[in-house]
This record gives C-alpha cells, structure tokens and sequence, in this order.
C-alpha cells in the first residue's frame, strides 16, 4: 500500500503540541451574535479550531441550507478578534475560492461529497497545492476505499496537511447511534495509513447529547488524533442538529474529564501485556482450526444435500442453531449481537461451501 505524503499534525500550525486536535463549534453559522457567543464560550487550552457549517448539505429541500458568504464575515472576525483558528465545511469550487478569500485555516469535506468521485476531483483541483488544512468525513457508507480515494485525489493534488474525520455510517435499521460507529473500519484505515491522522466526529455518530462523551472517550482510547464537537450557545434553538448539539461549558469540561491514552505501553505494564498478547495469539490460532474444522464438516453436510438433492439453506435448523448459541454465549457473557454477528459469518461461509460442493461437476 502505497503511504500518503502526509505533514505530522504537529506541523499543522493549528496549536495543539502534544494533545488531541479541539476542534469545536456550531452544526452551522445562523447569525453574527450566535457565531460570537458560542465561540467566546468556546475559548480554552484544549480547543484549538472554531467549526461552523456554512454551506449546509440537507437531506431534504426546504431546510436550512446555511447562511454562505455572509457567514465567513463572522468567521474572519472569530479568527482577528479572539485568535481561533476557524473551519467550515466546502463542497464545490466556487465554496472554496470564497474559504480562501476568507482566509479559512480548515476546509472539511462533508460525508456526502466525500462518496463523489467527480466532486472530490473538482474540490482536490480547486485546493491544488493549498497550504490550508482539509480534513475528509467518511462516506455516508461504509466503504473503505471511497474514503481513501478522496483522500488520494487531495493528495495526488500536493495537498499534504490531510486528516480524515470519522463520522459514523449511515444504516436503514434503527440503532442508538445517528450513524453508526463501526470502528474497525477507521482502524483499518490506520492499519493501512498509519501516517494519516484521524478525527473522530462523536456529534454525527450520537445524534444526541448523551452519547458524545462516551463515543469520544472512544475515540481517545483508540488513539485517535483529534475530536470535532458540535457547540452551540443554545442548542435547543439550532437550526440544525438541535439534539446532538452541546453548550461550550459542557464541551470545556468534557475535554478536562477524557482520559488520554498513551500510544505503547513501558515497564510493568508492557510486561504483562506481552503475557497477555501471547495468550491471545494462541487462543486466536486455535480459533483458525476451529473454524477450518466446522468448514470440513460444512462440506460433507454439502455432498449428503447434493446426493440426497436437498435444498442448502435448511431454515429450521438454521434458526435452531442461532438460537443454541445465542442461549450458549450468554453463559460465557457474549452478547446477542456479538454472537449473531460471529454465526452469521460463520453460516455464510458454510453455505457457500456448500453451494461450491453442488454445483461442482
Ligand atoms: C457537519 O459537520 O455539520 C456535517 C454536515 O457533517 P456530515 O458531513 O458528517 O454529515
Ligand atoms: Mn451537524
């Protein structure tokens, strides 16, 4: 895998040596007063960056769709008159020849934009060689190399200050997240680019105040280099994304009370957690044989169905095999979930087995 020609955050000039990215502020920009207010609420060491959406992507028509030039005005004097770096989100050419115009330090790509080929292009030519911070949400879906792709595009354009922002998929089944998190795809990404810095987005992912906290604990507990929070200084009467939203003190104080994790372990505790990793490996590996012994007996259940020409999918038991192991997991504490989502894997697998086994000639 190719790595991206990154610049480490600290390079960035954005003013958070040695701590998490702060990047803070309202879903959008409504009036002068309110971008003033929340960002004056807004002013502490672990903040580093002013949000505010400008352009807003609606899902429908009719919404509030931002307040557009008008709104970098205010976002120039955040920046003169209280020293916040300022950021807002662009989705076109023409958005990001009026971000420069207005100075803007942090150009973020929304997750809608990010799953089009054709506008990431036109946005990565528009930001050509920029020195200009652009940090890229993932797509609504969850689909890895769409988010690499535009970070790509940026890239291949000399844009070298990149960070990706994770801010939850979006799913048709309704879940306690607004989007849900799925967070082995972001560790992925920093298994493939461990250059690249990622940021979560915890207010997109919560969809309500309560959950913010503990999804950015999360995010810090996985390491992840910076948090952007949505801040309003009266969230109940946001034009957008009213219940997500927190009040700057709230935001203040949950920087002071996450716990930041150390990247590699020293002393007693590398010690013990080498012991551990090697129990781990060991479970792991007879996991595999496991796994390729009840493939094994896939296949031969696949050769009796195909002499005895039954049909694969034996939906009984099917559903009594979910059911003994949901029951057996909950003895040894495994979710439902967790073990639906194991089975269901192991199922599919087996079923294509079989499936190779009839119709083999
Ligand atoms: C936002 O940050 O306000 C926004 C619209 O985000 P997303 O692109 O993640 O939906
Ligand atoms: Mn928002």
């Amino acid at each position: 895998m190719k790595t991206f020609d990154i610049l480490p955050m600290i390079e960035w000039g954005l003013g958070n040596e040695n701590i998490p990215l702060g990047i803070a502020g309202p879903c959008s920009a409504e009036t002068e007063d309110q971008v003033m207010e929340t960002a004056r609420g807004l002013i502490h060491r672990n903040i580093h960056v002013y949000r505010a959406g400008v352009w807003k992507p609606r899902t429908r028509p009719g919404s509030f769709e931002g307040m557009g030039e008008e709104a970098l005005k205010w976002l120039s004097r955040v920046k003169k008159e209280l020293g916040l770096k300022v950021g807002t989100e662009v989705a076109n050419a023409e958005h990001v020849r009026l971000a420069l115009k207005y100075d803007i330090d942090v150009l973020w790509i929304g997750a809608r934009t990010t799953a089009s080929p054709f506008t990431m292009q036109e946005l990565a030519e528009a930001l050509r060689d920029t020195d200009k911070v652009v940090l890229v949400k993932n797509p609504m879906n969850p689909d890895l190399d769409l988010w690499m792709g535009a970070i790509e595009r940026l890239n291949a354009c000399g844009i070298k200050k990149i960070g990706a922002i994770h801010r939850g998929f979006s799913s048709y089944a309704k879940t306690k997240y607004r989007n849900v998190p799925q967070w082995q795809i972001p560790i992925e990404l920093r298994r493939r680019h461990p250059e690249l810095p990622i940021i979560c987005d915890p207010s997109h992912i919560s969809g309500c105040r309560e959950l913010v906290m503990p999804v950015s604990q999360m995010a810090l507990n996985l390491h992840f280099d910076g948090l952007m929070i949505e801040s309003h200084c009266n969230p109940e009467c946001a034009w957008s994304d009213a219940s997500q939203q927190l009040v700057p003190d709230a935001v203040k104080k949950m920087t002071e009370d996450l716990y930041l994790r150390r990247a590699s372990a020293d002393g007693e505790a590398a010690i013990r957690l080498a012991a551990l990793r090697q129990q781990i490996d060991e479970i792991d590996n007879q996991i595999i044989s496991i796994l390729g012994a009840r493939m094994n007996v896939a296949q031969q259940i696949g050769e009796v169905k195909k002499e005895a020409n039954l049909a694969i999918l034996q939906n009984t038991r099917w559903k009594d095999v979910l059911a003994k192991t949901v029951a057996d997991g909950q003895k040894q504490n495994l979710s439902e979930a967790f073990v639906r989502a194991v089975f269901e894997a192991i199922h599919t697998e087996s079923i294509e087995r079989q499936n190779a086994v009839m119709t083999e000639k």
